[in-house]
């Protein structure tokens, strides 16, 4: 058992054997046995989150919003002015609508914690003396964990071996230097200053480490400060911000509007006060927005799942409204447009052009001159080619040997490639290794583009094997292997590299560059003093191996799809500008009139410069990550909503800047994916354009829902216009439970529909919505007032004098009580009903036909639909309702004018969308 009792720092100080016994393990790591031990201890690694906030408030706090209240107080004034049934009513309206709010709010969470739950973290760890990845929630105290630049570091442990590792401890530490850590004792004067411990929640930043888990989940150092600091509020967002605002403005339009009516009853009408109180009571009730914000919170958290299933994890439901408004998209090439799968089919050496045939990772190629099978042995140059990216490599992988199955990877794809490229060349690979055991690695980083490794042979000679971007290794490159013989590069050598690389550049393939330099024996007893800086120097220029990494299938049709939607798409790569360029035009990513600005003249270019620079069609190539950042900064100062996608560790800042932050879910780091808005679990742009197409519906749903929340509003009010401006000469059409039940009761679930409406076709011809817009328009405000709800109230007010022109009206006065004046408000409630129903469908698309989209291809609608028809029908015939609503039974007649009422509306409507759409809007919708 482990000695828990210890502190890290006087684990930290242990004697290695000392050390292991201690923490229960070995340096093959845990077995099985003491794995079951430790978990059935310690439980699962994770930070345990004492449940957010109290639920017993958030069930509250929808019972006590603005709205609510003035409904609790609605409620109160009625019961008091002696009609109970309203008072009743309103406060059940209320509690459904705060148990209702309850319901979506908490769906909502549960959508976005099942998020959570799909990306889980990994880890590697040496189990019985073998490498395996498991999740991090597994790890327990005495696991050795294998880390490498970019991983999370998700226990406290101490480091048994390390090569150039840094950590990024400001998580824990505010301190955002990096931090060396290696395995030897040193303690500084903090608190988490051991050299060789690193803690959960930190990241490392470069390098590699292998690691013992001293402590786990809630023991950790993090886990004791998460433990007192976990009841962090979340900020409103852009989008909860507009609403409360617009819920504030309706809702005083509400009671201004109640109160001219009220003013208007009792000075104009003279009607009496109480009455006249209730009847602008129920205007008030009536124009409040209930269920405005539950159904956005659901509408979006809907939108995440959605996205979820097109590979776009969304970590919080802001970023939706965000996507929606993306105008640029700086994308990385490699893996992300392209499929990542490099195959190798050129070899370049000086003065010898090898072919290579087979495609993507299958081993049953060839290295081919002129036709001939080359092996090894016959062109040392070639062998040494190919020792050197069979030693500097750490990728393995298992190929398969029939055509579209797939390879399994444990490393890059480039390395990938190149070991399949060993593998055809029958080098043998594994025996090599051993007879040149690596004594250092100078480990690859985006920045200088390559990676070196010093081994030695069994003669004790020690080499310096280099793989990396061309432009580097010649910046580098002291001689050049020529036939066998080493000499001192020319420029006219270069040159004729350069021009090799350009004219497979052109075609988009992307060249390696492979170089090696003998260095003194002596090297190997001061190998901790070899740096980037003094040994990757004066190369020996070997060869190009020329790879191909051929667009991602669909990313044809997702980049056409971008340019339709008018979002703008920056290439941002780490590849040479040739390779970038000639991939961005094959895509349709840009014309051949392009800039490509390199990362070189990036660092060279004023703000102001690359301001207007990323105007125009622009790619960014042979950039540094860190430089995405300014590229970031530059669209944003242009106006511009930005996303920008990353995997890497100095991915971060880029991504952190961006509007969203895109991640790579398979390749990414789990710093980049940390930093992130959005993760994409298959690495891929066309799921980019998905999001994006989801985030535009969302937001086009909330405003469908408002449309028709407000349109009914309209007729709900007229029948009290009337009733006024014909001075109480004309009887309140429509009473006040009446309009209760339309807006609390047959709306609900149509409304709640509308908000899981799918995409509209068109919904990516259109250009970004701008930041400035609001969610409820003039065309919204014009549409549900002046047109949906103006023509609904003339129906239902004919309806009202319909019913009363059958009874003998204009003979006799309009009746205000009785059977006839029941008769005559159900029918215009019944009226306003079918209006929205028709208007449900109606909303259901902005421009595209619904006969398109298919009429009942939204089922949630048509469930709410059959409710809102069986509600109004139980007020209209059950005996203790009608009294309740003061309805009464309608005959066929009335039933079929009802009935019809839908079917010319929607037809008019289509009309009105036909219109617009030939007339106004430049759709191709075929
Ligand atoms: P993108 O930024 O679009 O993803 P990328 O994958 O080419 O493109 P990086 O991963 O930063 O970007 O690689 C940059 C360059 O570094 C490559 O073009 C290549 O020349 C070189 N390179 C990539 N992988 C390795 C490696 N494993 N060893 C040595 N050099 C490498």
């Amino acid at each position: 058992m482990i000695e828990e009792n210890k502190t890290n720092d006087q684990f930290a100080q242990l004697p290695l054997d000392e050390f292991y016994q201690a923490v229960d393990s070995s340096p093959t790591g845990l077995n099985a046995n003491q794995v079951q031990q430790q978990r059935s201890k310690y439980g699962p690694n994770v930070i345990t989150a004492t449940k957010t906030g109290n639920r017993l408030w958030k069930f509250f706090k929808n019972f006590t919003s603005l709205m609510a209240g003035l409904l609790w107080v609605s409620g109160f004034i009625a019961i008091f002015a002696k009609m109970p049934e309203l008072g009743i009513a309103i406060w059940t309206v209320n509690i459904i609508n705060g148990l209702f709010s309850y319901w979506q709010e908490d769906q909502a969470q549960k959508a976005s914690d099942a998020l959570k739950k799909m990306l889980p973290t990994q880890a590697t760890v040496i189990r019985d003396g073998k490498s395996v990845q498991i999740d991090t929630a597994d790890i327990v105290p005495g696991d050795l964990i294998v880390i490498a630049a970019g991983n999370s570091i998700s226990a406290d442990a101490r480091i048994i071996s390390s090569d150039s590792f840094q950590v990024d401890e400001s998580a824990l530490t505010g301190e955002s230097d990096l931090r060396d850590k290696k395995a030897t004792y040193h303690r500084g004067s903090g608190r988490f200053d051991e050299d060789n411990i690193i803690f959960a929640g930190t990241v490392a930043s470069s390098g590699n480490a292998q690691a013992v888990a001293l402590k786990t989940g809630m023991n950790t150092e993090f886990g004791k400060i998460a433990r007192l600091t976990q009841s962090q509020t979340s900020k409103p967002s852009p989008l909860e911000i507009e609403l409360n605002r617009l819920t504030r403005q309706l809702s005083m339009i509400a009671i201004l509007i109640g109160i001219s009516f009220f003013l208007t009853a009792v000075f104009i009408v003279h009607y009496p006060v109480v009455q006249s109180f209730i009847f602008a009571l129920g205007m008030v009730v009536a124009f409040i927005p209930e269920g405005l914000l539950p159904t956005v919170t659901l509408s979006l958290a809907q939108g995440v799942q959605r996205m979820a299933k097109k590979h776009a994890l969304v970590k919080n439901l802001n970023s939706v409204e965000t996507l929606g408004e993306t105008t640029v998209i700086a994308s990385d090439k490699t893996g992300t447009l392209t499929q990542n799968q490099m195959t190798i089919n050129h070899i370049w050496l000086p003065d010898q052009v090898y072919a290579v045939s087979g495609e993507g990772y299958v081993d049953n190629g060839q290295v081919l001159d002129q036709g001939q099978v080359v092996k090894p042995g016959q062109n040392p140059d070639l062998d040494l080619l190919m020792q050197a990216i069979a030693l500097n490599n750490d990728t393995t992988v298992k190929p398969i040997s029939q055509p579209g199955g797939q390879a399994q990877i444990v490393g890059t794809p480039t390395e990938a490639g190149l070991v399949i490229l060993t593998e055809k060349y029958q080098l043998a690979s594994a025996t090599l290794k051993d007879a040149n055991p690596r004594l250092k690695t100078l480990v690859f980083d985006s920045d200088r583009k390559r990676m070196s490794t010093i081994n030695q042979a069994s003669n004790g000679k020690l080499t310096l094997y280099t793989k990396g971007a061309l432009d580097g290794i010649l910046a580098i490159s002291q001689s050049i292997l020529v036939d066998g013989q080493v000499r001192a590069i020319t420029t006219n050598d270069i040159q004729k590299i350069q021009a090799a690389n350009e004219l497979y550049a052109a075609q988009g393939l992307r060249a390696l560059a492979i170089a090696v330099r003998d260095l003194p024996a002596e090297t190997s007893q001061n190998l901790a003093d070899c740096t980037i800086a003094n040994t990757e120097k004066d190369l020996t220029f070997v060869g190009l191996t020329i790879m191909a990494d051929p667009p991602r299938p669909e990313i044809y049709e997702a980049v056409k799809k971008a340019h339709q939607a008018q979002i703008r798409i920056i290439m941002v790569t780490g590849d040479g500008p040739i390779t970038a360029k000639s991939i961005a035009v094959k895509i349709g990513l840009v014309s051949d009139q392009a800039r490509v600005i390199t990362g070189d003249e990036l660092t060279a270019m004023s703000d102001e410069n690359l301001r207007q620079a990323v105007k125009g069609e622009v790619i960014f190539a042979r950039v540094a990550p860190e430089q995405k950042y300014r590229i970031v900064k530059a669209n944003q100062a242009n106006g511009e909503i930005v996303a920008s996608t990353g995997d890497g560790v100095n991915d971060a800042p880029a991504l952190k800047q961006a509007d969203i932050g895109i991640a790579m879910g398979a390749t990414g780091t789990d710093v980049a994916k940390d930093a992130a808005d959005m993760i994409l679990t298959d690495d891929n742009f066309a799921s980019i354009i998905a999001a994006i197409e989801e985030g535009r519906t969302v937001y086009s749903n909330i405003q469908k829902f408002l449309l028709y929340i407000l349109n009914s509003n309209v007729p709900e009010a007229f029948p009290s216009v009337l009733f006024l401006f014909s001075g109480g000469f004309i009887p309140l059409p429509l009473t006040v439970m009446q309009i209760l039940t339309i807006d609390l009761g047959t709306d609900m679930l149509p409304a709640l529909g509308l908000g899981s409406e799918k995409s509209e076709p068109g919904v990516m011809q259109q250009p970004p919505r701008s930041r400035s817009a609001h969610l409820l328009n003039k065309s919204i405000i014009w549409k549900a007032f002046g047109l949906y709800g103006l023509i609904a109230s003339l129906i239902s007010t004919a309806a009202y004098f319909f019913v009363n022109y059958a009874y003998g009206w204009p003979k006799h006065a309009l009746a205000s009580s009785g059977a006839i004046y029941a008769e005559a408000t159900t029918i215009t409630l019944a009226a306003i009903v079918f209006c929205q129903v028709a208007a449900a469908i109606n909303a259901r698309t902005k421009y595209t036909s619904v006969f398109k989209i298919g009429i009942f291809s939204n089922r949630h609608i048509i469930t709410g639909l059959v409710f809102e028809i069986a509600l109004i029908s139980l007020i209209i015939y059950l005996p203790f309702l009608q009294s309740v609503f003061n309805t009464h039974a309608l005959g066929l007649q009335e039933w079929l004018f009802l009935l019809a009422i839908p079917i010319p509306l929607i037809l008019l409507e289509e009309l009105r969308k036909w219109i617009v759409r030939k007339y106004y809007l430049k759709l191709n919708q075929n």
